[in-house]
């Protein structure tokens, strides 16, 4: 058994507790927690420290397989700049690219990321996953923009997804984008996901491109199609509508859906989702260090929480980003959006993510039988209730 006091303790699923002592059994598992009502108290092996006491950290949107491109990408060049990158960057993939895969597992954990929802357009990161200390559920994404391709397309998909089976790890497949996937593709994802009731998620309105594409048909995606990847895009209609608005219809309401980026929602996309699924089961990742890396455009957080969204939080890939840290994360939501309290930003890193990965059995917050990992966040301004540029994570189980 050990006793932790920190300065607060904050479980994620309730208030935050001053001066609490956290119980739990040597490999993590929480026992209790003691309320000790803003009282320190001094007790035999009890392990203090300054600083606030959090479950670990659910990262729910990943790409560990781009790893090897950290820096290789140039940063604020637009969606099209970024995409256009990638494409000649993802399969020049180095001889040690698994060892980098392997690195970045251990950093996360490191910084205190106990599980990922992680997107795999291939089966590279399965021997790091087997062995990590840290939950997986991997998104097998599948894309296709030409009809012709669906076929294949998912396929391939079914494929990687049965590796994944094959070696016990939990996955599901899913859409890449709305603006990457066939009318045909979406329908054989969304009849798969209606039989393996599994966990959606979907790139969501990331950038302006997206708006554009499905308004007029023009634009950086358009010319991403074209150019990068050399396809004939006669057959698309543009909708007229949004993006999202635009690919409800594949996304049943029945499954749990993660939108991811979201940085060009509007009021009017969630009056239109509410009348098509409830916002029960769909979760809205923010990855604002990316955002900034390729867009340099962060989502209308305020929107979302007057709207009472589920917010989860995300790293997305090395490729768009200088490190897998949701810390960082938090740093720049709360340096942006100054009025959020950071007992929300904490729960959208840790509860609100275990929920959306359908984990929070085991993750997410600080109670009796869970072992969701348990970190200790330093150089906190306790008297402003916020994070500083010093502020760091230590994991203690
Ligand atoms: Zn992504």
């Amino acid at each position: 058994m050990r006793k932790i006091a920190a300065t607060y303790i904050f479980p994620c699923n309730q208030t935050p507790i001053k001066n609490g002592i956290l119980i739990c059994e040597t490999d993590g598992t929480v026992v209790e927690i003691i309320d000790n009502k803003g009282e320190l108290k001094e007790e035999a092996g009890l392990e203090f420290y300054s600083g606030i006491l959090i479950p670990g950290f659910v990262n729910t949107h990943c790409h560990l397989e781009l790893s090897h491109l950290k820096g290789k990408i140039e940063e604020k060049t637009g969606i099209g700049g970024f995409l256009g990158k990638i494409n000649t960057l993802r399969n020049k993939e180095p001889d040690n690219i698994e060892k980098i895969i392997h690195t970045a597992d251990r950093k996360m954990w490191a910084a205190g990321i106990a599980a990922v929802g992680d997107i795999s357009n291939s089966v590279l990161t399965i021997g790091t996953k087997q062995k990590s200390k840290i939950y997986y559920h991997t998104f097998v994404e599948s894309f296709g923009f030409h009809p012709s391709r669906a076929e294949k397309a998912f396929d391939y998909a079914q494929f990687i997804y049965s590796e994944f089976q094959a070696n016990k790890l939990c996955a599901s497949i899913v859409p890449h984008s709305p603006y990457s996937v066939s009318e045909s593709l979406f329908n054989k994802i969304k009849e798969n996901a209606l039989v393996e009731k599994n966990i959606l998620s979907i790139h969501n309105q990331e950038s302006k491109g997206e708006a554009q594409f499905y308004k007029d048909g023009t634009g950086p995606i358009a010319n991403h199609l074209q150019h990068n990847l050399g396809i004939d895009i006669s057959h698309w209609k543009p909708t007229g509508r949004s993006s999202l608005n635009s690919i409800l219809n594949y996304l049943p309401s029945e499954n749990q859906l993660l939108l991811v980026h979201n940085t060009y929602t509007q009021k009017a996309d969630l009056d239109e989702l509410r009348k098509n699924r409830s916002l029960e089961n769909t979760f809205f990742i923010l990855c604002p260090n990316s955002n900034l890396y390729i867009e340099n455009q962060l989502p209308p957080v305020s929107l979302f929480q007057n709207e009472k969204l589920n917010i989860c939080i995300g790293t997305d890939s090395l490729a768009s980003n200088h490190q897998l840290s949701i810390l960082l994360e938090i740093i720049t939501l709360q340096q942006n959006f100054p009025n959020i309290e950071l007992k929300n930003l904490l729960k959208w890193a840790t509860l609100n993510g275990a929920k959306a990965l359908g984990i929070e059995q085991n993750f997410g917050s600080l109670e009796s039988g869970k072992k969701p990992g348990i970190n200790l966040i330093s150089g906190v301004d306790f008297k402003t209730m916020k994070l500083t540029e010093n502020s760091k994570i230590k994991r203690l189980a």
